[in-house]
């Protein structure tokens, strides 16, 4: 294989430069050539294909979003959005695809490799939902992001005893309202698989109160539902002053943490070897804190899997 193409899919996360970055720099250093496709799938029916240079993934590793943007594209999901994807592949001679996104972008990626086009998926995003892996790139820099909010938030919950309902991304996965919640001490914690019945919640909330606790953290995923809902519920239930905060899109952004740029450095070169050797349809994942790599269509097929044990732990811990 002497030409790739690279792309980032679906909502950005930050890492996907230094995933970016990792592509160009392994292909280069393993003699091919690379061509950035810009703006996702519709970037590729359209053509949008620049060759990169070792120089054009230079200073974005620290850098959140993606310098090949991204985009979402219904007519890709048809069939002839996806013929037209491959006759602009080779049309540019680009042999084989690696596509950083998340299972949406990954369904893209298993339906042109059903139709004969070489594709390699990389885990990018911040919700942590994708089957196949530990940790998606993107993850952890949300992730503290949330904590930097809530410490802050936190400070001033304190200072007029309020209670405060954090409404957190993660789409349909609780991750990052789970791993926040641990890590902020939140009084109770509401994510999609698992969520404590409005009873205890409010039972936890005026336990708390009973025993002269200053203010309640409620993290709220927010593919349970609406924060500000959420809160005026509360509010009626316990008669305390409660606060809704939704921090929204300021979750995707930001510069990497080390650990997503560590992760998108290995898993982007670990996609180039797989197309070096000639695989095709498989995603790359880290687990157990090797890299590995699994069928897409089969990882696809899978429930993504959160630690519930660490669901038990955070109401153990915040009686
Ligand atoms: P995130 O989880 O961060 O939102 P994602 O990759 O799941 O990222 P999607 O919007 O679901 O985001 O998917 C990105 C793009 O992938 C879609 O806009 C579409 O072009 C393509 N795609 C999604 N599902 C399919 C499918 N079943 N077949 C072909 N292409 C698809």
């Amino acid at each position: 294989m002497k030409k790739i193409g690279v792309l980032t899919s679906g909502g950005d996360a930050p890492g996907m430069n230094a995933a970016i970055r990792a592509v160009v720099r392994k292909a280069i250093f393993s003699d091919m050539e690379v061509y950035g496709i810009y703006n996702g799938y519709q970037g590729l029916m359209e053509g949008n294909i620049k060759k990169m240079e070792l120089g054009s993934a230079g200073d974005i590793i620290q850098r959140g979003g993606t310098v090949l943007y991204s985009a979402r594209s219904d007519e890709f999901k048809t069939e002839e959005g996806q013929q037209t994807a491959i006759k602009q592949l080779n049309k540019f001679g680009i042999e084989g695809l690696i596509v950083i996104g998340g299972d949406g972008s990954f369904q893209g990626a298993a339906k042109l490799t059903e139709k004969g086009y070489p594709c390699i998926g990389v885990p990018g995003t911040i919700d942590n939902d994708i089957p196949g892996t530990d940790f998606t790139i993107g993850f952890d820099t949300a992730l503290n992001t949330i904590i930097d909010a809530v410490d802050k938030i936190r400070d001033t919950a304190t200072s007029h005893e309020r209670t405060y309902v954090i409404e957190v991304m993660g789409r349909n996965a609780g991750d990052l309202a789970l791993w926040a919640g641990l890590a902020d001490g939140a009084e109770s914690i509401l994510i999609p698989e698992n969520t404590n019945d409005f009873d205890t919640v409010v039972d936890r909330l005026k336990k708390g109160q009973a025993r002269g606790k200053k203010h309640s953290i409620i993290i709220l995923a927010e593919g349970v539902g609406n924060g500000i809902d959420y809160g005026n519920k509360i509010e009626d239930a316990t008669g305390m002053e409660t606060r809704v905060t939704v921090l929204g899109h300021i979750q995707r952004g930001g510069r990497p943490s080390g650990f997503d740029r560590v992760l998108a450095s290995r898993l982007g070169a670990k996609a180039v070897e797989l197309l070096i050797e000639g695989q095709a349809g498989r995603m790359v994942g880290i687990q157990n804190n090797k890299l590995v790599d699994h069928d897409i269509i089969e990882a696809l097929k899978q429930k993504h899997q959160i630690d519930l044990d660490m669901y038990r732990l955070s109401n153990e811990l915040s009686i």
